[in-house]
């Protein structure tokens, strides 16, 4: 068998990873899975908790201008009339007249069939929103969308927000949640989901401040990403060409991420314009214009949006951190998580199931569970078990020995640099949550020592 060695980030590692570890499953597994559709298993839905509430914190709790909203997914069918998804949420297929599968044109290399070689049909459109019904009778007046963008429900209670929050201009208001596409070309895993999540922003200006408050949000957006600990070289801001430009933009700039597939877009941060207000009122007959109190003007205001993907966030997160490396002759898989993102913080690990340790041990668990997500893990070598608590981006082990029976002392290890502290329990708490906010392992709290420092090859 060939020597194991490290190398390149691909979409096939990532997933493998995703599966045995337990972040992403497909869904529906044992019947198959179904296509475009994953489930989020234990270290998964923490990690994309965690990715969440780190936008919720930089978007909505650190900031003045902005407020928070969540919104039904099902909404009055005029909503989708007035946006223009009804006409316009629209991709031009071909279809395959022997094996029936549906295809994009434009990611078509000739013209015939990529699965089975036959014939195709002329394009014609196809609407990406999913149809449900509402009520017990399936007929036409009952006809509902899965919501295909989180936005619409934002701009439909714009009205709601100012009498109830007096904000004035400018002002952003911010919701994640579930969307529904029927999207033709998927695969690459999370990258395109048929059910995914999105956090979006529609940040309201005065309109003569649109550029200027276009070019602050790809910005702080972009800079969100690099703070998580994307690798900025990654990351690129790519302007849509004219061609592009969807119908209710006047400028839109994709933050795309270098995935293994190459560059994708990550984020989209669009100026709409006054199209999305000006349209729901006119389609509702409510008027949604702005008094502005200092010029006594009233105008629709114009809409900045920047629209993350939470699933693509995963991924881009998992690629970026994903590293292979050679320590102590092995190879070593990591996730080099930022310890925000990590699903779990620290790992306690009692290094013999012998005598009172193993209560000793569990003591020191029920108490740091009470802060973070802590595994407590007995099974293996205590190399072993660092390879995995690695694996999966743990950025702290606790080693519980016989020596701390009698001195009440735990060794702390790190993820990244494998360097190990030793320290009284005493202060393992709060040792934990300055490091774990990034204070270097280095800095020893009263009474700790430098335990040893293992040398990576
Ligand atoms: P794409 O061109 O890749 O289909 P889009 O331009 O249609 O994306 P937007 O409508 O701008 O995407 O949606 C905003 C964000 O929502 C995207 O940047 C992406 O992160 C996320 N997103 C959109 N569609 C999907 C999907 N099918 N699966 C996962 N995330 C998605």
């Amino acid at each position: 068998m060939a020597e194991a060695t490290p190398g390149e980030v691909t979409m096939e590692k990532i997933v493998s990873l995703c599966q045995r570890r337990g972040f992403i499953f497909p869904s529906s597994e044992i019947y198959g899975g179904l296509s475009s559709l994953w489930d989020y298993g234990p270290l998964g839905v923490e990690l994309k908790q965690n990715v969440k509430q780190a936008w919720w914190r930089t978007t909505v709790q650190e900031r003045d201008d902005m407020v928070g909203l969540d919104t039904s997914i099902l909404m009055h069918p005029k909503v989708w009339e007035a946006s223009g998804h009804l006409k316009q949420f629209t991709d031009p297929l071909v279809e395959c007249k022997q094996c029936h599968l549906r295809w994009r044109p434009d990611e078509l290399k000739d013209n015939n069939c990529p699965s089975c070689g036959g014939e195709l049909t002329d394009p014609h459109l196809f609407n990406l929103m999913f149809k449900t019904s509402m009520g017990p009778v399936e007929e036409e007046a009952s006809v509902a969308y899965l919501r295909p963008e989180t936005a619409q429900g934002i701009f439909v209670n714009f009205q709601n927000v100012l009498n109830t929050t007096r904000k004035r201009l400018p002002f952003g208001i911010a919701q994640m949640g579930k969307a529904f596409r029927n999207e033709i070309t998927t695969g690459n895993f999370i990258f395109r989901c048929r059910e995914f999540e999105q956090m979006e922003i529609e940040y309201f200006v005065k309109p003569e401040t649109a550029d200027e408050w276009f070019n602050y949000w790809l910005e702080e957006r972009r800079n969100w990403y690099v703070k998580l600990g994307i690798k900025a070289e990654n990351l690129r801001l790519r302007p849509h060409t004219e061609e592009e430009l969807a119908h209710y933009a006047r400028q839109c700039s994709d933050i795309d991420y270098q995935f293994p597939m190459g560059w994708a877009e990550l984020e989209g941060i669009a100026n709409r314009g006054d199209y999305d207000l000006t349209q729901h009122a006119k389609h509702s007959g409510k008027s949604l214009n702005y008094h502005d109190e200092e010029t006594n003007e009233h105008f629709v205001p114009y809409i900045i949006e920047p629209s993350a993907g939470v699933d693509r966030s995963v991924l881009a997160l998992l690629c970026d951190a994903y590293t292979e490396e050679m320590a102590e002759g092995e190879l070593r898989t990591l996730l080099h998580l930022h310890p925000t993102l990590a699903p779990i913080k620290v790992a306690l690990l009692p290094l013999s199931k012998k005598g009172n340790l193993m209560e000793f041990a569990s003591q020191i668990y029920t108490d740091l569970r009470q802060c973070w997500m802590v595994q407590f893990d007995t099974t293996q070598s205590i190399g072993r078990r660092y390879r995995r608590q690695d694996e999966i981006g743990t950025p702290f082990c606790v080693t519980i020995d016989f020596q701390s029976l009698e001195d009440n002392q735990v060794t702390i290890r790190e993820r990244d640099s494998m360097n190990q502290i030793r320290i009284p329990i005493a202060v393992l708490k709060e040792t934990l949550t300055a490091k774990l906010a990034g204070e270097e392992l280095f800095v020893l709290p009263p009474g700790g020592q430098i335990w040893k420092e293992e040398k990576k090859e």
